[in-house]
């Protein structure tokens, strides 16, 4: 079999497009200016980034183009949103809040560090295929709740969350609410207004553009306190120099992201399917993560008994195909994935994990390759497992690895 490489990583980064780049030169070099700069150098840059705070406005569609604030990466939004809306909540006595337990890191550990400092958070539990409802929002808002957030669509598993009928529920309890909408952006339409959202998370590098850039929207009257203190960019809410080139970036690249998502959608799932049932029929003892009907058509989380996702990894690496385990933030951590404990997998079968993550870059060659080496290295490390064999042993199965 040639060996190919093939790139299926896309939930941990995108490779920056052609128009993205095209559109970071000229602050390069040129126009090189610092966007509080009053002569015309500074201008050009300050126009640049303008320019690309109204596309972000309108791929998002929000009221105003200052609602917009650009960040250094989505883990900064995230950590501004939760961190703001918990300053603002204590000033009226309110210290808790409501997430959920499949958060991505930048959300969980921000929310663990509250805990230390007097918050209680609420962890809300998702159903087997990752699911979180309106209802258990609902239930779990209190009289002192200062935020609800909950992610859009889940980086691990790819679940897609009502995201508005929660809003929908805060907006009616008159409680805060963020979504991370990271891994949503041009893979399922986002609308801050139907979703009812108060504050929403972006980030540059999952959509095409370069990494280190993100964005917060924030609702226009939504008070939440400043994350960085410094000089008044961003309209005195978010101190620091703007990363020009990348933010021009981030406004072609959330434009093309968020054009044509249906067909794109259609063209993905087009090679997702047939991986999926492919996978399942082949190799036996494995598992889709998550929902197969409502998750995000790129996203294909497998777990095969007996093997460490790790070991899998790298033996897919070596045939030339670039994976992850989950979340890339898990990496060098024996623990295994939290997404995939709160959705009720033992601790055995989450360690053999593995997700790809396709784009409509991504070929059919690209997937009739994964069916064909997917299969044969889960096999090959299963042959050389105690663990498997074990299982083999107890459940009585038949070892299909010593034929
Ligand atoms: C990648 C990711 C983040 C963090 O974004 P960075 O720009 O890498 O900091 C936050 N939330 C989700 C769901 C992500 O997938």
């Amino acid at each position: 079999m040639e060996k190919r490489f093939v790139y299926a990583d896309n939930a941990a980064t995108t490779k920056v497009s052609d128009k993205a780049f095209e559109a970071m030169l000229p602050y390069l070099k040129e126009s090189y200016g610092n966007p509080s700069g009053v002569y015309s150098l500074g201008m050009e840059a300050s126009r640049g980034v303008l320019g690309a705070r109204q596309q972000v406005q309108k791929a998002i569609g929000a009221a105003k183009v200052g609602e917009i604030f650009f960040t250094s990466c989505g883990s900064e939004a995230d950590n501004w949103a939760i961190r703001g809306a918990a300053k603002l909540g204590e000033r009226s006595g309110k210290r808790h809040i409501i997430t959920t337990a499949i958060e991505h890191h930048a959300v969980i550990n921000t929310c663990k560090d509250l805990e230390k400092n007097g918050f209680e958070v609420t962890y809300l539990k998702p159903d087997e295929q990752g699911f979180i409802t309106a209802r258990q929002v609902e239930d779990a808002i209190r009289e002192d709740t200062a935020l609800v957030s909950v992610m859009a669509v889940n980086n691990e598993i790819g679940t897609i969350q009502p995201i508005a009928e929660i809003g929908k529920v805060c907006r009616e309890k008159k409680v805060l609410f963020h979504t991370d909408a990271v891994q949503a952006i041009g893979h399922i339409p986002v609308d801050v207004k139907a979703m009812n959202v108060d504050m929403l998370s972006l980030s540059g590098h999952k959509f095409h553009a370069p990494k280190g850039v993100g964005a917060l929207y924030i609702k226009g009257g939504t008070d939440i306190a400043p994350l960085i203190f410094g000089g008044s960019q961003e309209r005195g809410r978010r101190a620091g120099t703007e990363n020009v080139p990348a933010i021009a970036a981030m406004g072609e690249a959330i434009t093309e992201a968020v054009s044509g998502i249906e067909e794109k959608n259609a063209a993905v799932k087009a090679l997702c399917e047939p991986i999926i049932d492919g996978i399942l029929s082949q190799i036996p003892c494995s598992r889709l993560n998550g929902s197969r009907e409502n998750r995000v058509s790129g996203n294909l989380n497998f777990s095969f008994r007996g093997i460490e996702g790790e070991s899998l990894l790298l033996l897919l690496d070596m045939h030339g195909i670039c994976a992850s385990s989950g979340s890339a933030c898990a990496v060098g951590s024996s623990e295994p994935s939290h997404v995939l404990t709160a959705i009720g997998l033992e601790k055995a079968t989450a360690h053999g994990s593995v997700r790809l993550t396709l784009n409509e870059e991504n070929t059919a060659d690209d997937a009739e390759y994964i069916l064909k080496v997917l299969p044969e290295a889960v096999k090959e490390l299963r042959r050389r497992s105690p663990l498997w064999q074990r299982i083999c042993e107890n459940e009585g199965i038949e070892d299909y690895t010593k034929e």
